[in-house]
C-alpha cells in the first residue's frame, strides 16, 4: 500500500535534477557523457567571496541568524536593488532564504489558497508549476513559441486573466528560453495589470547579470508595480554559488513578514556563513564577475552558430541566461537509427543514448516542441556535444 501523502504522490520529480542525476550515473558506469542538462556555472566561486566566508568562520558566525537574514545582508541587498534595479526596498521588505527556490516556495505558500490561478508564460522554469501545485494553486500556462522569441504579449496576458487569477510568475532573462523582456514590453504588461489590482507578480531575476542584451528592466521599477511585485533574486548563477544556497526577495512588507513566519517554522533561516559571504557578493561591482559573463556570451555565440547548422532546429537567439531552447518538432514522427521519435522526451532520450549528450525535455518547461541545452560548460565540450548531436541526427 502506498503510505505517502497525495501531496507527494501528485508531485513530479524535478526534470533538471533528474536528468543531471542520470548523466552522473551513466558517467559513473564509464560512459563518456557530456551533460548539458543542469543550469549551473562551471566556474568556482570568486576568491573575494570565499575569503568573506573564511573570515565569517573565524569570526564565529556560528549561531542561528535572524530568521529573515542578517541585518547587514538585508541592507546590502537593499543597496543592490537600488543600484542595479532602481527599486526602493527597506530591510523589513527583504527575506533571505535557502536558495531562490525556497524563496519561490515561501511565496507560493503564503500567497495561494486552493484553486487560486497562477499565470505562467510558457516556457517557464521547471519548478514553478510544481511549487504552485504543491501550494494548492492552479498553474495556467500562457503558451508562446520560438516565432515570438518565447515572449508573452500584453494581449495574451489579458486573455488569460480570470476572476481566479491571483499571481503571474515569470523569469527574465528566462530559463529556459534566454529571452529578456524590454522596458517597453514590461510597460505594456504593467498596463494590463493596472486594470487588475489584485494580481501579484513574481519577477524572478536570478539571471539578471547573465544578460548580453545591454539592458535590463525589473518590472517593479515601472510606476505602480512595486506594491504588487515580489522580486526574486539570488547569488547562485551570477556568482557561481549554486551550492551555497542563498536566495532572497524584495516584497511588500506584509508578504515579507509572512515568508519570515513560514521560514521560522521550517528552516529557522539560511546558513550563517553563506549569508556573510553573500554580503561580499551583492556589494560587489559587476566588473568582478565580468569574466564569467563574457565567457557565457562567447559560448552563447558558439552554440547558436553550431546549433543553427543542425537541420530541423528552429532557434531564437537567447539574450541572457545560459540555455538554448531549440524547437525540434521537425523530428517528431520520424525514425532515427530505428528509434521512433514521438515527442521531445523521446528526442532528449535519443540524444542521451545515441549522442551521449544529456539535455532536458521542453515538456518540463511547458513547451512540448523544444529541448533545453545548458551551455554553462567549456567550449571544447560544447563543440564536441554539438558535433555528436549533428552526427546522431544525420
Ligand atoms: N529561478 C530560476 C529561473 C532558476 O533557473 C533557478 C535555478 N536553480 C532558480 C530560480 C533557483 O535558484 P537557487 O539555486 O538559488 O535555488
Ligand atoms: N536552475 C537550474 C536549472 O534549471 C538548476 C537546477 C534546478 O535548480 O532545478 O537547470
Amino acid at each position: 500500500m502506498n503510505q505517502l501523502s497525495d501531496r507527494i504522490n501528485n508531485l513530479s520529480t524535478s526534470q533538471t535534477l533528474a536528468m543531471a542525476a542520470k548523466a552522473r550515473e551513466l558517467k559513473a558506469q564509464g560512459k563518456d557523457i557530456i551533460s548539458l542538462s543542469l543550469g549551473e556555472p562551471d566556474f568556482n566561486t570568486p576568491d573575494f567571496i570565499k575569503e568573506a566566508a573564511k573570515k565569517a568562520i573565524d569570526e564565529n558566525y556560528s549561531a542561528y541568524t535572524p530568521v529573515d537574514g542578517y541585518v547587514e545582508l538585508k541592507e546590502a541587498i537593499c543597496r543592490k536593488f537600488k543600484r542595479d534595479n532602481g527599486l526602493d526596498y527597506t530591510p523589513s521588505q527583504i527575506v533571505v532564504s535557502t536558495g531562490a527556490k525556497q524563496s519561490l516556495y515561501n511565496i507560493a505558500q503564503v500567497m495561494l489558497n486552493d484553486g487560486d490561478e497562477v499565470l505562467l508564460p510558457a516556457p517557464y522554469w521547471v519548478s514553478y508549476v510544481e511549487i504552485v501545485k504543491l501550494s494548492g494553486g492552479v498553474p495556467v500556462e500562457v503558451p508562446t513559441s520560438v516565432e515570438t522569441d518565447f515572449k508573452m504579449t500584453a494581449e495574451q496576458l489579458e486573455a488569460a486573466i480570470t476572476p481566479k487569477t491571483k499571481m503571474m510568475w515569470f523569469s527574465s532573462p528566462c530559463n529556459p528560453s534566454g529571452s529578456v523582456y524590454s522596458r517597453e514590453e514590461l510597460t505594456a504588461i504593467a498596463k494590463v495589470l493596472e486594470k487588475y489590482p489584485n494580481i501579484y507578480i513574481v519577477s524572478d531575476e536570478i539571471y539578471e547579470h547573465i544578460n548580453y542584451s545591454g539592458t535590463f528592466c525589473s518590472i517593479g521599477s515601472i510606476p505602480g508595480m512595486l506594491e504588487r511585485t515580489i522580486t526574486v533574486n539570488g547569488v547562485a548563477k551570477a556568482f557561481a554559488m549554486t551550492g551555497w544556497r542563498i536566495g532572497y526577495i524584495g516584497a511588500p512588507e506584509f508578504i515579507a513578514k509572512a515568508c519570515t513566519k513560514i521560514q521560522g517554522q521550517v528552516t529557522s533561516g539560511a546558513n550563517s556563513i553563506a549569508q556573510r559571504a553573500t554580503i561580499a557578493a551583492v556589494d560587489a561591482d559587476s566588473s568582478a564577475i565580468k569574466y564569467m559573463v563574457d565567457a557565457f556570451h562567447r559560448r552563447r555565440d558558439l552554440v547558436i552558430g553550431l546549433a543553427q547548422e543542425i537541420p530541423g532546429f528552429k532557434l531564437n537567439v537567447p539574450e541572457g541566461a545560459f540555455y538554448v531552447f531549440p524547437d525540434v518538432s521537425y523530428y517528431f514522427g520520424k525514425t532515427l537509427n530505428g528509434v521512433e521519435i514521438k515527442n521531445a522526451d523521446d528526442f532528449s532520450m535519443y540524444l542521451l543514448e545515441h549522442a551521449n549528450v544529456a539535455t532536458v525535455t521542453g515538456d518540463a518547461f511547458g513547451n512540448p516542441n523544444c529541448i533545453r541545452f545548458s551551455y554553462a560548460t567549456s567550449e571544447e565540450q560544447l563543440i564536441e556535444a554539438l558535433r555528436r548531436i549533428k552526427e546522431a541526427l544525420a
